[in-house]
C-alpha cells in the first residue's frame, strides 16, 4: 500500500477508535479532537493526512516545523499547528509566527518571552500548561502551587496576548495501565482545581493520549490526543 493510502486507512481507523472510546465512557460523540504529530516524518507524509481530512497537526522542534509548516499554515487556512516539544526561549519568535497554540508552555519565564514576541507582532496565541505526571523527562509544571503561581501571572495582566486554554501531559512509558490511567486522572484533578480558581479561563482543554494510550486518555477526559506513530508509522530518528 503507498503511503497515502496507510495514513488514510490509519486515520479511518484511529477515529473510530477515538468514537468508540468516547461512546464507552459516556462523553458526547467528537468531543475528542485528533492531532496528528507529524515530527520526523517528511512533508510528503503531512499533505497525505491533509488530503484525508486531517487539518490539525502537532511538532516537537521548532526548526522542523518551519520547513514543513510555514507555507503550509499561510496558504490552507484549515491546517493548524501546535508546538509539543520543549522550547527555549529563541525558538518562540519563530513558533509564534507558525502555531496557533503552544502546549509545553513549563515556566513562566516562557510566557513572558511568548508575551514579548506576540506583542511585537499583534498576534495572540493560545497555550497549555504541561505539567508532570509520572513521565521520566523533566518537564513540565510538578505542583499545582506552581500552576497556580503562572495562572496568577496570566490573571494579573501580565500576558494579554496569551490565551491559557487548559493542560497537557505525558504518561510514563509502561506496560501498567493503572500508572497510566493515574497519570491522566492527576492531570484532570489539577485542571478542576485550577479551573475552580481561575474561573474566568476557559481551560477546558485536557491534551493526553499519545498512540499507546490515547483510549485510556478519553476514558480519563482527554479533549486532545496526540497521535504520531499510529497513523504515520516508526519514527526514523
Ligand atoms: C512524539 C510525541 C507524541 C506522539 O507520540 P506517538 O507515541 O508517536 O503517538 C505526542 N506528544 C508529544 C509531546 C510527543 O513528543
Amino acid at each position: 500500500m503507498d503511503l497515502e493510502n496507510r495514513i488514510t486507512e490509519n486515520l479511518k481507523f484511529l477515529r473510530e477508535k477515538i468514537s468508540d472510546a468516547e461512546r464507552r465512557s459516556g462523553r458526547p460523540s467528537g468531543c475528542v479532537k485528533l492531532q496528528a504529530v507529524s515530527k520526523f516524518h517528511p512533508l510528503d507524509a503531512v499533505l497525505a493526512a491533509v488530503n484525508s481530512g486531517q487539518f490539525l497537526f502537532g511538532e516537537n522542534r521548532v526548526q522542523e516545523a518551519v520547513q514543513k509548516f510555514e507555507k503550509l499554515v499561510h496558504t490552507e487556512k484549515k491546517i493548524e499547528l501546535h508546538i509539543i516539544g520543549a522550547l527555549q526561549r529563541n525558538k518562540v519568535k519563530n513558533s509564534i509566527a507558525i502555531a496557533s497554540c503552544i502546549e509545553s508552555v513549563d515556566r513562566i519565564e516562557l510566557i513572558a518571552e511568548i508575551e514579548k514576541q506576540c506583542s511585537k507582532v499583534e498576534k495572540k496565541i493560545d497555550v497549555l500548561f504541561e505539567v508532570h505526571t509520572g513521565e521520566e523527562s523533566k518537564s513540565g509544571f510538578r505542583t499545582t502551587d506552581e500552576l497556580e503561581k503562572v495562572l496568577l501571572y496570566c490573571a494579573e495582566g501580565n500576558a494579554p496576548h496569551v490565551c491559557p486554554k487548559g493542560f497537557m501531559t505525558m504518561a510514563p512509558f509502561t506496560k501498567d495501565e493503572s500508572l497510566i490511567r493515574k497519570s491522566f486522572c492527576d492531570l484532570r484533578n489539577a485542571a478542576e482545581k485550577m479551573q475552580r480558581h481561575y474561573p474566568d479561563f476557559p481551560l477546558k482543554e485536557l491534551s493526553m493520549g499519545m498512540s499507546n494510550d490515547f483510549q485510556i486518555a478519553i476514558e480519563e477526559g482527554s479533549t486532545l490526543v496526540r497521535l504520531g506513530t499510529a497513523i504515520f508509522g516508526e519514527r526514523e530518528y
